[in-house]
């Protein structure tokens, strides 16, 4: 079979502990016998970030916006420990913060659906996207502890030296005080975002915040949306059939449990921290969740939503068998392949990563599976397959839907 040729380079971004030996193995068994990869390689293993003082992960995050398209393994994000054990010139900043900062992206997060593996919410046919804004907010607050009487006053000192002022409140004891703040230009970023994300993969979407209890700050997110939706989308979505959507949170909590799926969720930075925990241990699986961010440029990153799976790496170390799930890494490839061959009109590559996605379903609703799945499938007589096992198999069925 002659191999699936690329027009472009993607960036490839690996990463660290058990997902980077995950990572080698979807590259030796399931793209590269498939396609010619062309990829602009980034080597974001914690030791290389260190080596080069963390340049390498800014030069992958300016290759993304210059290629449109990356793929990223798992990363350790280094606290204290990571820093003794690996010897660092110092504490790393995350890379997903450093990219996205870059990127100044959104991340979608989706579930991946399968059969044999069911949501709690019985009602959910399709997976629930949620899309986090991730700046400002009670993240960037002020806080203070109020000791006893007095006054408390929001003030605002333009660049004129002119003084604006609101009474938060008259205190006749103590108690406590908290300033935020969020920036139009974050709100219409994450605004863009989501809505082209929504456009390119044709879903409804939802956004809530709280702008009847909040009247200026919620109501200038709900506001800034509004205005971008007009001015920039409402055809486009018109013509793709799809739907923007406001509601109050509550209100659209209440509806999410009731809902069917099949749609993107917008949430503020609180919200949004809060709900996907609960949408993603609600659909089943960390290792079956998927992340991709999206900048208002249109620039794509795929990768899985869970971590560098310590634990499991630790036992690969040891030389004892692991069974660790490898499924949202392959759609990250899977996902990044398809973009990839969409922007640059290559149907081919397109199918083959449907192929490999269809490979992997069915792989798992054949009964075939890692432990994590085995043991919370509805299937009779699932096998757990060990990690390169369930690889393996999975490539045994990629062939056949290939062939
Ligand atoms: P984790 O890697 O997501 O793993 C936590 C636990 O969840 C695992 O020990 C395992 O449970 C289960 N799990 C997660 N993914 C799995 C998979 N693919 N297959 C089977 N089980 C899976 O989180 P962590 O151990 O808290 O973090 C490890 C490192 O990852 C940290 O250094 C952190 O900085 C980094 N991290 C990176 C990213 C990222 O790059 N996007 C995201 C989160 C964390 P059992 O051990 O019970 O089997
Ligand atoms: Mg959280």
């Amino acid at each position: 079979m002659p191999k699936i040729q690329m027009k472009t380079a993607l960036v490839e971004m690996d990463g660290d502990e058990m997902t980077r030996i995950i990572w080698q193995m979807v590259k030796d068994h399931l793209i590269c016998p498939f396609v010619e990869l062309r990829s602009e390689y980034f080597d974001l293993g914690l030791e290389n970030r260190d080596r080069t003082g963390d340049q390498v992960t800014v030069d992958s995050a300016e290759a993304t916006r210059r290629l449109g398209v990356a793929v990223k393994c798992a990363t350790i994000t280094p606290n204290v420990q990571r820093v003794e054990e690996y010897g660092l010139h110092q504490m790393w900043k995350s890379p997903n913060g450093t990219i996205r900062a870059i990127l100044d992206g959104t991340v979608f997060r989706t579930p991946i659906v399968v059969g044999g593996i069911e949501p709690v919410v019985r009602n959910w046919k399709k997976p629930i996207t949620i899309a986090r804004h991730a700046y400002g907010d009670v993240y960037k607050n002020a806080e203070m502890r109020i000791p006893g009487t007095g006054r408390a006053e929001l003030v605002f000192t333009a660049a004129d030296g002119s003084e604006t002022r609101e009474l938060i409140h008259e205190f006749s004891g103590p108690g406590v005080l908290q300033g935020m703040h969020n920036l139009d230009s974050s709100i219409g970023s994450f605004a863009r975002s989501c809505l082209e994300y929504a456009l390119v993969t044709r879903q409804d979407l939802w956004f809530a915040s709280k702008d009847t209890i909040s009247k200026t700050y919620d109501h200038r997110f709900k506001d800034v949306f509004a205005e971008v939706f007009e001015a920039e989308y409402r055809e486009r979505f018109e013509a793709a059939g799809i739907e923007y959507f406001y509601t109050l949170i509550d209100d659209a909590v209440a509806r999410v449990m009731k809902a069917e799926g099949g749609f993107i969720w917008a949430c503020k930075n609180y919200d949004g921290d809060v709900m996907s925990d609960m949408l993603s241990s609600a659909f089943g699986s960390l290792a079956m969740m998927t992340s991709v961010l999206v900048s208002p440029e249109g620039s794509f990153e795929y990768e899985a939503a869970h971590g560098t799976v310590q634990r499991h790496y630790y036992r690969h170390l040891k030389g004892e068998p692991t069974s660790t799930n490898s499924v949202a890494t392959i759609f990250a490839w899977s996902g990044a392949l398809r973009k990839r061959g969409e922007m640059d009109a290559t149907p081919d590559l397109v199918s083959f990563a449907n192929a490999l996605e269809r490979a992997t379903l069915g792989t798992i609703e054949a009964g075939r599976m890692t432990a994590d799945l085995a043991r919370i499938t509805t299937l009779a007589g699932a096998q757990a397959l060990d990690t390169e096992g369930f690889i393996l198999a999975v490539a045994e069925r990629l062939r056949a839907e290939l062939a």
